[in-house]
């Protein structure tokens, strides 16, 4: 069926067909996927916090700056997480995958920091951007798992001794190594992705989608609102509705 031939049709049974019929599959969630589970995306709440921009906030020279504003961010966001459960998306998400991956590859590739994807029992998660449930050391950059939601004084490491960051990857740092090249090469094998939640803008992302669908691949997306997603099928609305009766 044409491209063309597909926007006409249901585009909820449309995107079924093509996952139903696809052997490798790229699902890339955003932010959005867990805007009904409570966590603020960062274009919704106007992307402030104590006047900052989040692009201040997420920043190694401010990190150097003034460590303690930088946390006390991101322990606002634990905060925020810690009173969240998955929504329907991600469950969905996460029981589909379990049962695909019988017979088809699938591969979840997350923009999200949240852990949402792993509490719905996510089989297996390539997280671009990192966790906020990890600390890493500055000296040697070694990593551990972290769930405070408070620090009187601000963590060291156990290793070296030395102050711990949120193990995030931060505006104008390089994109770890291993979950890239794994995002890439699914990217470059895949014949359909499903993008749930995210804007189409944050690169390297967005690119992952652009060249999937440079090799063929069809694109869906699900995003309540317009995007910059070069999708072939859009579903607009929201994630924990949609991707439920896309999956079932
Ligand atoms: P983004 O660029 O991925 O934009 C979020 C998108 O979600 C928007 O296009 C919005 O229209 C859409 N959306 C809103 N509600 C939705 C819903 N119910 N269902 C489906 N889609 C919905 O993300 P951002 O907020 O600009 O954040 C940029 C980066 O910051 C992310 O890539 C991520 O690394 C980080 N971040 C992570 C979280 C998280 O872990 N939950 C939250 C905020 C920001």
């Amino acid at each position: 069926m044409s491209c063309a031939a597909m926007q006409e049709q249901n585009p909820i049974v449309e995107a079924r067909s093509v996952l139903a019929s696809a052997r490798r599959i790229l699902v890339l969630t955003g932010a959005g996927i867990s805007a009904e589970s409570g966590v603020p995306t960062f274009r919704g709440e106007g992307g402030y916090w104590r006047n900052k921009s989040y692009q201040e906030l997420a920043s190694p020279v401010t990190f150097k700056r003034d460590p303690r504003l930088v946390w006390d961010w991101y322990l606002m966001r634990r905060q925020t997480v810690n009173d969240c459960r998955p929504n329907a998306a991600h469950v969905a998400l996460a029981k589909w995958t379990e049962i695909a991956r019988w017979t088809r590859d699938v591969q979840l590739v997350t923009q999200n920091v949240d852990g949402l994807h792993e509490s719905a029992g996510h089989p297996d998660v390539i997280r671009l951007h990192g966790s906020l449930w990890r600390n890493q050391c500055t000296r040697c950059g070694k990593e551990r798992e972290e769930k405070s939601l408070n620090y009187g004084q601000l963590p060291v490491s156990p290793c070296c001794g030395a102050l711990e960051r949120p193990a995030i990857v931060w505006f104008g740092e390089a994109m770890p190594t291993k979950p890239m090249a794994m995002a890439y090469l699914t990217c470059l094998a895949c014949d359909a992705v499903l993008v749930v939640g995210t804007s189409g803008i944050v690169m390297p992302a967005a690119e992952f989608v652009i060249n999937a669908k440079k090799r063929g691949a069809i694109i869906i997306d699900v995003n309540p609102d317009d995007d910059a997603v070069p999708a072939h099928i859009k579903l607009r609305g929201q994630a924990a509705t949609l991707v439920p009766a896309i999956l079932a």
